[in-house]
């Protein structure tokens, strides 16, 4: 599953394609719209801003930024929503196919088509990778009770608390009578 496709952000890239080394600014607002990752969906919260430029380097252009979006997301322990924020470096190459066939084969690209780029692409790519695998809404979120599903960041739950049998001190416990064990409170 992908979720919705991102929005197009169209660039008229027609005034730097003549010559070499020139660039235009990019500083834009998208929709990153819904991405899909693993079990975990990811809703826009505001658009994405994308800052950066877009150079003619003579055998195609390249596109460098940095996107920072604010996404709606589940924490992966509590189960509450709560909005990420995220930043990524942005690439994008875009070229012919004959100039293209030069390239190693693990670089990506785009067609340069008639001159207008869509950056949306490179800029979902971008995002993506910075999703986090397991989200959390906080790095000492408590998580849920695994046998009431009480959220325990609210506070403890009712639940007696866990005593496992045959623990690592089991067998020391074992070693005292009840009042040695008094006597060390
Ligand atoms: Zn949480
Ligand atoms: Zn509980």
């Amino acid at each position: 599953m992908r979720g919705e496709p991102m929005e197009p952000l169209k660039v008229d890239i027609a005034d730097i394609l003549g010559e070499r080394a020139t660039q235009i600014e990019v500083d834009a607002f998208v929709d990153p719209g819904v991405l899909v990752s693993g079990d975990t969906t990811f809703t826009s919260a505001a658009p994405a801003h994308v800052v950066g430029h877009i150079i003619n380097a003579g055998d195609g252009v390249i596109l460098t930024g940095t996107v920072t979006a604010r996404l709606i997301t589940d924490c992966s322990r509590c189960l509450e929503s709560f909005e990420l924020e995220l930043s990524s470096d942005v690439e994008g190459l875009y070229t012919t196919p004959d100039k293209a066939e030069e390239l190693p084969d693990e670089q990506e690209w785009e067609p340069i088509g008639d001159g207008i780029l869509d950056l949306s692409r490179a800029i979902e790519s971008a995002i993506r990778l910075e999703l986090p695998f397991a989200p959390l809404h906080a790095k000492e979120c408590a998580g849920i009770c695994t046998r009431c599903g009480a959220n325990l960041n609210e506070g403890t739950c009712a639940c007696p608390e866990e005593t496992p049998e045959g623990g690592p001190f089991a067998a020391l416990k074992g070693m005292f009578s009840e009042s040695d064990v008094e006597s060390h409170e």
